[in-house]
C-alpha cells in the first residue's frame, strides 16, 4: 500500500500531462479550431486538478480558497480569457501579414512532432522569461502582476488569478517568435496547451513528488513554489513557467528541497478584496506612478521619509494628500521602493519590499 502511494506520488504529473497530450491530439483529430481545442483542454485539466486537490492535497492549509469562489471565477473567466484575446489578436494579424507578404517559413515541420514541441516549448520561453522578470522589476508592471503573487495558498485558483493587462503580454510573448518562425497553427496549439497545462499544475495543491533531474528541466509544482514563496530570498528567482533552462543561464534558478517554503504570498500583501478593487486598484497605482519621478534603483536610505507599504488607493493620490505625513507614503515594488511624489519631495528608503 506505502509503495503504490509512493507511485501515485511520481505518477501524478506525468499522468497529469498525459491527459494534456491525450486530449491535444484527439481535438485536433477532430479537427476542432484552436480556440476550441485549447479552451477544452484547459477547462478540463482546471477541474480535474480542483478534484485532485480535494482527493489528495499536499497540504491541509492550502485546500480552502483565498478568496471566495466566485471571484475566483471571475477572474478565471474574465482576465484569463480577456488575456487569451488581447494576446491572440495580434498574433493573428501579424500571422496574416507574413502571410501576405509570403514570408518564408524558418520552422522546422518536417521534424517529429515532439522535438517540435521541445523546440516550442524552449523558444517560447525565451522572451517571457524576461518577461516575467520584468514585470517583478517595473513597478508599473508589478502593481498589475502582484495580483498573481497575492493571497496565502497555493491552489489551482492561483494559476488563473491574473490581471489581464498582466497575462496578455505574457501569453503575446510566449507565441510571438514561434509567429516569428512562421511555425504551423498546430504548434502554437500544442503550446498553449502544455504550457497552459503547466501552468494549472505548478499552482495546484496536490500531493505529488517530481525527481530532481525533472525539478532542473521543467517549472514543477515543486519549483514554482518557490517563485511564490514570502520569503524573498526564495521567491526572486524560477522566472521560468514551462521550462528552467533560462533560470539556469541567467543565475535564477532556486533548487527545490524538502517540504518547500514555509508559507507563499507577498509579505505586505496590499491586495484589496472584491473583483473590482483587484481590476481597477493596479490602474489608480500606476497612475499615481507615472504622475511620480519614477526611479528604477533603489535610493540611499533617509531617515526623513516614513517608508509605508500601503497602496496608493484613490485617496492617496498625488494631490488629495492631506498631510505632509501622508505625502510621504510610498509604493513599495517587488524591487525598489517608489515615492507617489507630486507633493511628496523627500527620498525614500528602501526598507520593505512586497514580494
Ligand atoms: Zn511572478
Ligand atoms: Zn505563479
Amino acid at each position: 500500500m506505502g509503495r503504490l502511494r509512493v507511485g501515485l506520488d511520481y505518477a501524478i504529473l506525468p499522468l497529469f500531462l498525459a491527459c494534456a497530450l491525450g486530449g491535444t491530439y484527439a481535438l485536433l483529430a477532430a479537427k476542432l479550431p484552436s480556440t476550441a481545442v485549447i479552451g477544452l483542454v484547459m477547462g478540463s485539466l482546471a477541474a480535474l486538478a480542483a478534484i485532485l486537490e480535494r482527493v489528495r492535497p499536499q497540504r491541509h492549509d492550502y485546500v480552502a480558497l483565498d478568496q471566495p469562489l466566485p471571484t475566483e471565477l471571475a477572474h478565471y473567466l474574465f482576465n484569463y480569457n480577456l488575456g487569451y484575446v488581447l494576446a491572440i489578436v495580434p498574433i493573428t494579424l501579424l500571422d496574416t501579414e507574413l502571410g501576405r507578404r509570403m514570408a518564408p517559413s524558418l520552422w522546422p515541420s518536417s521534424s517529429p512532432l515532439a522535438v517540435q514541441i521541445a523546440l516550442a516549448g524552449v523558444l517560447g520561453e525565451m522572451l517571457s522569461y524576461w518577461q516575467h522578470r520584468l514585470v517583478h522589476r517595473i513597478p508599473w508592471f508589478w502593481r498589475f502582476h502582484s495580483l498573481h503573487h497575492s493571497g496565502s495558498r497555493m491552489n489551482v485558483a492561483r494559476g488563473a488569478r491574473f490581471h489581464f493587462v498582466d497575462i496578455a503580454p505574457a501569453l503575446f510573448f510566449v507565441l510571438f517568435p514561434l509567429v516569428l518562425l512562421r511555425a504551423p497553427e498546430e504548434i502554437l496549439t500544442w503550446t498553449a496547451t502544455l504550457c497552459g497545462s503547466l501552468g494549472v499544475i505548478e499552482h495546484s495543491n496536490i500531493r505529488l513528488v517530481t525527481p530532481q533531474w525533472l525539478d532542473r528541466i521543467l517549472c514543477t509544482p515543486a519549483v514554482h513554489r518557490y517563485h511564490h514563496s514570502r520569503d524573498r530570498a526564495e521567491s526572486d528567482g524560477n522566472f521560468g513557467t514551462a521550462v528552467m533552462l533560462f533560470d539556469h543561464l541567467f543565475g535564477t534558478y532556486v533548487q527545490p528541497s524538502g517540504a518547500g517554503p514555509a508559507e507563499v504570498g507577498i509579505a505586505q500583501d496590499t491586495t484589496r478584496p472584491g473583483f473590482a478593487a483587484q481590476m481597477l486598484d493596479p490602474f489608480y497605482s500606476g497612475l499615481a506612478l507615472l504622475n511620480s519621478r519614477p526611479r528604477w534603483f533603489p535610493r540611499a536610505p533617509s531617515k526623513s521619509t516614513k517608508a509605508c507599504t500601503r497602496s496608493a488607493w484613490p485617496e492617496d493620490l498625488p494631490g488629495s494628500c492631506r498631510s505632509a505625513e501622508e505625502a510621504g507614503r510610498t509604493f513599495v515594488s517587488a524591487d525598489e521602493v517608489v515615492q507617489v511624489g507630486a507633493c511628496a519631495e523627500s527620498s525614500v528608503a528602501p526598507a520593505e519590499r512586497t514580494a
